[in-house]
């Protein structure tokens, strides 16, 4: 379905944007592989992607909070593999703490990964979009992006901008075959949900067991975390052909959380 595309994919080293990368890849397009991480493990999963699905891969280690880096992980797809016309805001980290406690520098981090990157990114990626006529930008938003929760404050900001640049994209973009939408996942079991456990607990008085039961799951009415490959095969949806009347939305996948 997308032999020939390329997709650029940031934070595709572990969790929900490897899962996106590897559907991608398995519908036929190349793909740019980014994020942090240990330089062994990410060229096993970069050259596992080329094995398995017969597609080019590099990768970007573009740090999201480096403009120009981010800028030439765009290139790298453009000049390397002939396009960016898929382009998934995905990198993201998570703090828990109270707002009187919230570190300054981890309140402009967060902003940094999480927010201002996909602006860094869709900068980049535009004009490159618009001279072919098609174009596919995704975001990972939240569920946080829609409700809050207390001792996120940097998050649900951060994500309910993204729900803001998402729709804005959209606007300029939408007479030019590109659509902007952003992917609003519930509670989904990777290791940003993992690390958080221990600080919400500290933040609530509770054991972790407790956090896993009856804060993170309780939140959603399907009492189950969404998988990463359930988040992708919607991703590889809004990438199709027959998504392209989709634009400017927020796309929840979250058992029923922001329904109640
Ligand atoms: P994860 O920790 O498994 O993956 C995060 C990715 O971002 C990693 O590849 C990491 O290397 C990369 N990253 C972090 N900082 C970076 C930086 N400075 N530069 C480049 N890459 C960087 O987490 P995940 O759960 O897969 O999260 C992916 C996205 O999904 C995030 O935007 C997150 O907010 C969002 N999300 C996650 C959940 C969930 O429950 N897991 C729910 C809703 C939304």
């Amino acid at each position: 379905m997308l032999k020939g595309k390329v997709a650029v994919v940031t934070g595709s080293t572990s969790g929900i944007g490897l899962a996106y990368a590897r559907a991608f890849a398995k519908e036929g397009a190349n793909i740019v592989l980014n994020g942090l991480g240990d330089a062994a493990a990410i060229e096993k999963e970069r050259a596992a992607i080329e094995s398995d699905f017969g597609v080019k891969c590099l990768y970007s280690p573009a740090n999201m909070l480096k403009p120009d880096e981010i800028a030439d992980m765009v290139k790298l797809g453009e000049t390397e593999l002939g396009s960016c016309d898929i382009l998934v805001n995905n990198a993201g980290i998570q703090h828990v703490a109270p707002i009187e406690e919230f570190p300054i520098d981890t309140w402009n981090t967060i902003i940094a990964i999480n927010l201002s990157a996909a602006f860094f990114a869709m900068r980049a990626a535009i004009p490159g979009m618009k001279a072919r006529k098609w174009g596919r930008i995704i975001n990972t938003a939240s569920a946080h992006a829609l409700v809050a929760s207390p001792f996120k404050s940097a998050y649900v900001s951060a994500k309910h901008g993204i729900a803001g640049l998402t729709k804005t994209a959209a606007l300029e973009t939408a007479e030019f075959g590109i659509t902007v939408n952003a992917i609003c996942p519930g509670y989904v079991w990777t290791p940003l949900v993992e690390k958080q456990i221990p600080d919400t607990a500290k933040a609530r008085g509770m054991t972790e067991e407790q956090v896993k039961k009856d804060v993170l799951l309780a939140a959603q009415p399907t009492k189950e975390f969404v998988t990463v490959e359930e988040v992708a095969a919607l991703a590889v949806f809004l990438a199709s052909d027959n998504a392209r009347s989709i634009t400017g939305s927020l796309q929840v996948i979250d058992g029923g959380w922001t329904a109640a």
